[in-house]
């Protein structure tokens, strides 16, 4: 194992809650070590070392006494190359930073159970541990066959106010940036990818596409962002707050 696994490792036995174990959350080291069965492209791995720790940033308001959940996407399994790695990885400074300013955040680990299946274990899971979440988010980003696919994407279903917020975030960060395509928010049908996460969500919810890992410029800039795209992330989940939210 290398180190950066180890401290993966460590990171999920810390912080995610098995959905479909109850009474075995949170994960320990061996199933840890399990979940992070996909190797860890050597990119990834330089742009995950070199994310700062979060203590040092600046206030976000808003976030006091807020419960807020997390998914990383992908585990247990599946997704773009890399991407569980760097789902935990974000939600994990994500996480400091909520707590930072006074919040509360939980991770939580999908079911290994077929997706379908997972949606009403995720909605039971959320009202029993955490019953007054304000915000239910799942992190990935995209990836597809061709390299010419590019942009970042919000998805919500239900109230738009918390999938715009985070999107405005992005754009007023990135915005001089070339590697900023905006594919604004949209909302998922019935059968679209991520609807069963977003419709089952008893509270405000968003799915995160924030760049396509198969775009050679958007990779090269994003991957090495992990802290920005963390604050960008949660300032914008602070507007929600702060102007949908009572
Ligand atoms: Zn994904």
């Amino acid at each position: 194992m290398t180190r950066l696994e180890k401290q993966l490792v460590k990171e999920m036995a810390d912080c995610l809650f098995y959905l479909d174990r109850p009474g075995a959350s949170p994960v320990d080291e061996e199933k840890a070590k399990k979940i992070l069965r996909d190797r860890v492209p050597k990119k990834m791995v330089k742009a995950i070392q070199s994310a700062p720790a979060p203590g040092s940033i600046a206030n976000i308001p808003g976030l006091a006494d807020k419960l807020i959940v997390l998914w990383p996407g992908h585990q247990p399994g599946g997704g773009t190359t890399g991407e569980r790695a760097w789902n935990i990885r974000l939600a994990s400074i994500m996480r400091d930073l909520i707590c930072a300013n006074g919040g509360e955040c939980k991770l939580f680990r999908h079911s290994l159970k077929p997706y379908g299946v997972r949606q009403n274990a995720m909605r039971s899971k959320m009202i029993s541990d955490a019953p007054n979440a304000v915000i239910n988010a799942e992190l990935h980003y995209n990836g597809v066959s061709y390299d010419s696919a590019h942009g970042h994407e919000f998805m919500f279903y239900g109230t738009p106010a918390l999938a715009g917020a985070v999107r405005d975030s992005w754009q007023a960060t990135f915005a001089h940036s070339k590697a900023r395509h905006d594919n604004g928010i949209r909302k998922v049908g019935e059968s679209d990818r991520g609807a069963g996460f977003l419709r089952k969500s008893p509270c405000a919810s968003i799915l995160h596409e924030p760049f396509f890992y198969s775009n050679p410029s958007e990779k090269s800039f994003y991957l090495a962002r992990l802290e920005e795209i963390a604050r960008v992330n949660v300032v914008g989940y602070s507007k929600y707050l702060m102007e949908f939210s009572h």
